[in-house]
């Protein structure tokens, strides 16, 4: 009997999606967690844990910047919720922070994680830094080539970072890896899924980590604009970590705008995509219900996405109901277009946006905005890591 969209019912379910699909041998890991969640979560002294480290280590609160250039192109105001000046340059600390203080309340020694573009993967190497955690992270083979940084500052930061090799040696099969070795250790271990995926609780814990960003630019709009609520929200969505966090306290509020950008790769019906809502179907992946891209007998179709952080053939359960009872506008980009915004943004504005952001930026052009409005757009990271795809354009551009 769920009736907000922010929020599943009691067994992870949101609306038709959701739940927790998964083998026998996960079955305790995943019983306690959802147990234990809400209690720890709720508790006096992790919040003050959690939110002195939002705002020491993490930086928090992060700035919600007046775009004028870009506004004044689009003939509107946009505003930028700057989750690029996060600690280690990404919104996915946010959630890190908080699953890595529940993992030492549950009494758990050793992490793993999987990582796309790394950045999740750079968050959970940091926080296990900081607290002295052994700390394992699974990454696609084509990954670790493509975001060669951020492996260097996990084996930096003292983590192991283990290539996954199968399938398209992408996210999908890096979350594979980090599932099968969760059941070959389910007791010391606690698995720090990154975005809004995985069985209940994890959509559900992990959007409450990132509602962080809708809870500040709520408390910006009503001190710097003397408004309660913006006309509409806007963020990329590759899991939908970023936009659960963006979108969470405006979702019971039908007066504001959802707006959800996916990565269309070369072309949302081109083979080469990762638009999961208008590709997929209703399936399972990585233990939950959800909108996936199969084939009719059930195979996950391989995904594409020039952003490691997309390319991948789900979305979170919340998304999935988003999509299907109209409560979200689902748009995509493709990596052409994606690449045109990123140098957008980065002349008109004087920020680097990540490839995966970039998206969220890339639709703009076709959309409708009227003068009066306020569109916050969740800028969740910056594009060092992206440097040397940005650099390929640039010489192909040249010659
Ligand atoms: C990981 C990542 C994403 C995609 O993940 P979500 O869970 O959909 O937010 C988007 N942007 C950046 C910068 C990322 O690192």
């Amino acid at each position: 009997m769920q009736k907000l969209f922010s929020v599943p019912d009691t067994d992870g379910y949101y609306g038709e999606y959701g739940g927790a699909y998964i083998p026998e041998m996960l079955f305790q890991n995943v019983e306690q967690l959802k147990e234990q969640y809400l209690d720890i979560m709720s508790d006096d002294s992790f919040k003050n844990e959690f939110n002195a480290l939002l705002k020491d280590y993490v930086g928090r609160p992060t700035p919600l910047f007046h775009a004028k250039r870009l506004s004044e192109k689009y003939n509107t105001t946009l505003l930028l919720k700057r989750e690029d000046l996060c600690h280690t340059g990404a919104h996915k600390i946010n959630n890190t922070v908080g699953q890595v203080l529940l993992a030492q309340r549950l009494g758990k020694k050793r992490i793993i994680a999987e990582t796309g573009a790394g950045q999740h993967g750079v968050a959970t190497a940091t926080v296990c830094a900081l607290k002295g955690l052994e700390c394992i992270v699974y990454m696609g083979e084509k990954d670790m080539q493509r975001q060669q940084p951020n492996v260097a500052r996990m084996q930096m930061l003292g983590a192991k970072v283990i290539p996954a090799t199968s399938g398209s040696k992408t996210l999908k099969d890096a979350t594979n890896e980090a599932i099968r070795d969760w059941i070959n250790n389910p007791i010391d271990t606690h698995y720090i899924i990154g975005s809004v995926v995985g069985p209940h609780p994890y959509p559900d814990m992990v959007a409450r980590f990132q509602s962080i960003i809708s809870q500040e630019i709520i408390a910006q709009l009503s001190s710097e604009y003397g408004v309660k609520s913006p006309t509409r929200v806007m963020a990329c969505v590759g899991g939908g970590s970023n936009a659960a966090g963006a979108f969470y306290h405006f979702l019971d509020q039908p007066n504001v705008e959802i707006v959800a950008v996916e990565a269309a790769g070369h072309g949302v019906h081109s083979g080469m995509s990762a638009a999961t809502t208008q590709l997929g179907v209703t399936g399972i992946l990585h233990g939950s219900k959800s909108i996936v891209m199969q084939t009719s007998d059930g195979q996950v179709v391989e995904p594409h996405s020039i952003s490691a952080g997309l390319d991948y053939p789900g979305i979170g359960p919340m998304h999935a109901h988003l999509f299907s009872s109209g409560r979200g506008v689902f748009m995509s980009a493709t990596d052409e277009e994606a690449m045109k915004a990123a140098f957008e943004v980065s002349q008109l504005e004087g920020i680097i946006p990540a490839l995966e952001t970039a998206h969220a930026f890339a639709v703009l052009n076709n959309m409708k905005f009227g003068k009066e409005d306020l569109t916050v757009i969740c800028l969740s990271g910056r594009g060092d890591k992206d440097l040397s795809t940005y650099m390929s354009e640039l010489k192909l551009k040249q010659s």
